[in-house]
């Protein structure tokens, strides 16, 4: 039976995100013996949090110097963590945080690393993760006899834990604050003046160059653009995703959609987000830009062209269409 440390890295409010509770979910479905690793400034809203996990310790490293995303805190952090529990398999949600500090942290323990798991299970009574190669094009199973094994999985491929708060005691893993090189002096936030990434939302929309192509009037249509697709960003809380002809375009200086940033790109260069379904505008759907749709359940699509990419097997459904009409009329129908 595997040892098994979860690691999780508390939010600025002290609690534990989904992506960390999906990690908690998919550790206790490998019925072995759990740590669970606390990292923050305090991690008390976080235990009492997962109190009714079943874990048969839980485990902290705390203070100011473990509140912010830092590599030579995190990492350290990790490494006390997997040392003081003794695991021989560490898993970890894959938050920019640990996806920075957990490889270093395997490689100080004589570790190995698999990052981007999808999925994580018993097979032939050993772990083994799932994980796609060339950009989501081939899916591959693995396990390793190398221990410890660390593994960042991946958000949204597994259904958050949930369960009642409750009282729980940890054990605080003493560690001196490693010498740092790099000061948190805050956030900045992306230029785009609105949050239109939303992983959890159910559809993804994605906007594609011709919004900002001469229309059959001959003319650009920025402006309307900008309010039919922020429209119905606000009424369906739909995530924003751009083809990467789009958000380059910023960068070359043409009129373009102010909201838009390389965040949102999809595709071979850009995100692989999952949603249950897509709705995608004003976007020819070539290769490179389709495979990052890998894991959308539904997809549609809106193009004036019937021979775009969309409607070569890409799409379950293509509306042969105006995207700027038919957004006119679904922001009608839903305001
Ligand atoms: C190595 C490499 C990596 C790449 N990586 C990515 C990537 O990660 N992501 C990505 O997106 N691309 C990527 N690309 C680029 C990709 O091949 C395409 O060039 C890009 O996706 C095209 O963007 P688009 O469909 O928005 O624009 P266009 O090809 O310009 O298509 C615009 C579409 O809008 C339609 N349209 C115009 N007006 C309307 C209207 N009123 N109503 C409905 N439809 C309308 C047109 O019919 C047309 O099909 C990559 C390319 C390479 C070579």
């Amino acid at each position: 039976m595997e040892k098994i440390l979860l690691l999780a890295h508390t939010e600025t409010d002290g609690t534990l995100a989904k992506a960390a509770l999906e990690a908690l979910a998919a550790a206790l479905a490998l019925e072995g013996e759990l740590t669970i690793g606390l990292v923050g400034a305090a991690v008390e809203p976080a235990a009492a949090q997962i109190a009714g996990a079943g874990a048969s310790r839980i485990l902290a490293v705390c203070g100011d110097a473990f509140a912010v995303p830092r590599y030579a805190t995190d990492a350290a952090a990790a490494e006390a963590l997997a040392r003081a529990s003794g695991a021989s398999l560490v898993l970890a949600p894959s938050t920019s945080r640990w996806a920075r500090a957990i490889p270093g942290a395997a490689f100080r323990l004589n570790g190995r690393v698999d990052t981007h798991a999808t999925g994580l299970a018993l097979r032939n009574d050993v772990p083994a993760v799932n994980r796609w190669f060339y950009r989501q094009r081939m899916e591959a199973v693995l396990t390793r006899a190398q221990r410890p094994w660390f593994v960042l999985l991946d958000s949204g491929c597994c259904p958050p834990w949930s369960g009642a708060p409750g009282a729980a005691a940890f054990e605080t893993v003493p560690l001196e604050v490693p010498a740092t090189r790099t000061t948190v002096t805050g956030v900045q936030s992306p230029k785009a003046g609105e949050q239109t990434i939303r992983p959890d939302a159910k559809l993804l929309f994605v906007a594609g160059a011709g919004w900002t192509k001469k229309q059959s009037d001959g003319a650009v249509h920025g402006a309307e653009a900008e309010s039919l697709i922020l429209g119905f960003l606000r009424a369906s809380q739909a995530s924003l995703g751009s083809s990467k002809s789009l958000v380059d375009m910023s960068g070359e200086g043409e009129a373009v959609l102010q909201f838009m940033s390389h965040l949102n790109q999809i595709g071979q260069t850009g995100a692989t987000p999952r949603h249950a379904k897509g709705l995608s505008t004003c976007c020819h759907g070539e290769e490179p830009h389709v495979v990052g749709w890998r894991f959308i359940t539904q997809r549609r699509a809106i193009n004036l062209d019937a021979n775009c990419g969309w409607a070569r097997g890409k799409a379950d459904v293509l509306y042969v269409a105006d995207a700027f009409a038919v957004m006119r009329e679904v922001n009608r129908l839903m305001a």
